[in-house]
This record gives structure tokens, C-alpha cells and sequence, in this order.
């Protein structure tokens, strides 16, 4: 991959985002690694120039609407234009329908939805000049068959798969790819509250055995986001270890 290229990582500061960011480092991008507030992705930028990478923290919230104008002005001034957009910033606010507020059928639609919604759009511009881009936006296996308590997740992930198809259909003819990675369970901060035999549970479900890593999310999305990848658009694309087979 070319040495000019900056892609822009959302959520980079744990877990599936920072892996990523670690992985289109090491591809030579430059990385403008995301999180709710900068300072939460100073350790992925630190983990990135210790190995002579280029990375610089940025701090918004995205489920806001404010903001992401001059957000992606201050990337754009530091780092050059990116041409490579990964969604990967989502949270969850588990509870049975019957029982959801208002608040967190909002914040969740908010963060994983309209956050990648806004992003996208505020980086589509630079991507159609260069007449190149790859925009790969983390969705889940619950956005593609559900899971109890998950009402509010399961729309924002199923939302983005139809996100990814639409607007791969708008940008094809630029050169631009959009794609949406689907994981199963994959052991980061957000699935550390799972109790241990529902952990086990869910390790008997795949068929190889364990949980993922989110170094398995992330080889896909370098791959996604490689040169090679440029004939891989509007898929959502399992990545679970047999989980839901
Ligand atoms: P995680 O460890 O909880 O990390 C979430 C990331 O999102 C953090 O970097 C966090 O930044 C950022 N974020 C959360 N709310 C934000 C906001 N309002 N504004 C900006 N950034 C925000 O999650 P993960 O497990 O790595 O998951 C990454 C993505 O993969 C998510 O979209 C998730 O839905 C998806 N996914 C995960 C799994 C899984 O099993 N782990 C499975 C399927 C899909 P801060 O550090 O600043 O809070």
C-alpha cells in the first residue's frame, strides 16, 4: 500500500479499532486514530509510532452531531485527505424491548448509525476527487440475525449492512469500495462482562473452538481496504469462526 495514504480509524482506542489502526500502519498509512475524547487514543497512536508508524489522536463524540465538520478539517490539515474510512466505533445499551427507554434506542442509533453516517459523508468528498477510497464500516452477526435484548444494536448493525449496499452502488464508478465486516464474538472490553458459561456457551457454537481476537476482524479490513480488495463491494462479510453457521 502506499506510503501517502491516511486512513481514519473510528473507536481506535481498544479492542477492534485499534487493532485496525495497528494493522493499516503497518500497511503504511498514516492513521488518524478516533476516540470519544483524544487522549483515550494516545496508547494506539503510541503502539503505532513506536514501531515507526505515523498516527495522531483525535476526540469527538459521534453520536453528536456537532463537531464532525471541524473534525475532519483538523485531520485533513494534519495528516493530508483520507481516502480510507473505517467505521468501527459502536457501543451498546442492552435491554428487552419492553423495557427500553427512549434514550438508549437513541444513543445506540446515534453512536453506530448516524456516527458512520456523518463520517462518511464528511470524507465521501475527498475520496470522489482522488477518484479512489475503501470504506468499511464494522457491523455484527446481530445485525444479520438478532439476538434477544439487542433490539436497538441489531437496527444500527442491520442499518449499516444497507448503508454499505446502497452507497457502494453511489461511488463504484470513482474507484471507491464500501463494505461492511460482520463479527461474531470477539473478546474486547465489550464482551468482558459476558458471564462464563454463557462464554462457553458461545465457544461451543463456533466450530473452531474459541472466541476471536480482534486481530481477525482486522486482517480482513486491511485486506478490505488493500488494492487487491478493489473488486469487493457492498458485501458484509462474516467473520465469526462458524458461530452462526
Ligand atoms: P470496545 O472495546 O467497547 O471499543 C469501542 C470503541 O468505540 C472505543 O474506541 C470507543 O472510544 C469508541 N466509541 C464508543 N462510543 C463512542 C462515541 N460516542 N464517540 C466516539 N467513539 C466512541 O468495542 P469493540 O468490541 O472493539 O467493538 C468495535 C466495533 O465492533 C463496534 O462497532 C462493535 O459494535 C463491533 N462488534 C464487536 C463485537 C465483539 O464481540 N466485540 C462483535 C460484533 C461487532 P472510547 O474509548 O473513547 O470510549
Amino acid at each position: 500500500m502506499s506510503e501517502s495514504k491516511v486512513a481514519v480509524v473510528t473507536g481506535a482506542s481498544r479492542g477492534i479499532g485499534q487493532a485496525i489502526a495497528i494493522a493499516l500502519a503497518k500497511d503504511g498509512c498514516q492513521v488518524a486514530c478516533l476516540a470519544s475524547k483524544a487522549e483515550n487514543a494516545a496508547e494506539t497512536v503510541r503502539q503505532i509510532t513506536d514501531e515507526g508508524g505515523n498516527a495522531i489522536a483525535f476526540g469527538a463524540d459521534l453520536g453528536e452531531g456537532g463537531g464532525i465538520d471541524a473534525l475532519v478539517s483538523d485531520i485533513e490539515s494534519q495528516l493530508g485527505t483520507p481516502t480510507i474510512l473505517v467505521n468501527n466505533a459502536g457501543l451498546t445499551r442492552d435491554t428487552l424491548l419492553m423495557r427500553m427507554s427512549d434514550e438508549d434506542w437513541q444513543r445506540v442509533i446515534d453512536v453506530n448509525l448516524n456516527g458512520a453516517y456523518r463520517m462518511t459523508k464528511a470524507l465521501l468528498r475527498g475520496m470522489m476527487k482522488a477518484r479512489w477510497g475503501r470504506i468499511v464500516s464494522i457491523s455484527s452477526v446481530v445485525g444479520l440475525h438478532g439476538a434477544p435484548g439487542q433490539t436497538n444494536y441489531a437496527a444500527s448493525k442491520a442499518a449499516l449492512i444497507g448503508f454499505t449496499m446502497s452507497l457502494a452502488k453511489e461511488v463504484g464508478s470513482r474507484g471507491i469500495t464500501a463494505n461492511a465486516v460482520a463479527p461474531g464474538w470477539i473478546a474486547t472490553d465489550m464482551t468482558a462482562e459476558l458471564p462464563e458459561d454463557q462464554r462457553e456457551h458461545v465457544v461451543k457454537l463456533t466450530t473452531v473452538g474459541r472466541l476471536g481476537e480482534p486481530e481477525d476482524i482486522s486482517s480482513v479490513v486491511r485486506f478490505l481496504c488493500s488494492e487487491e480488495a478493489s473488486f469487493i463491494t457492498g458485501q458484509a462479510i462474516t467473520v465469526d469462526g462458524g458461530l452462526t453457521l
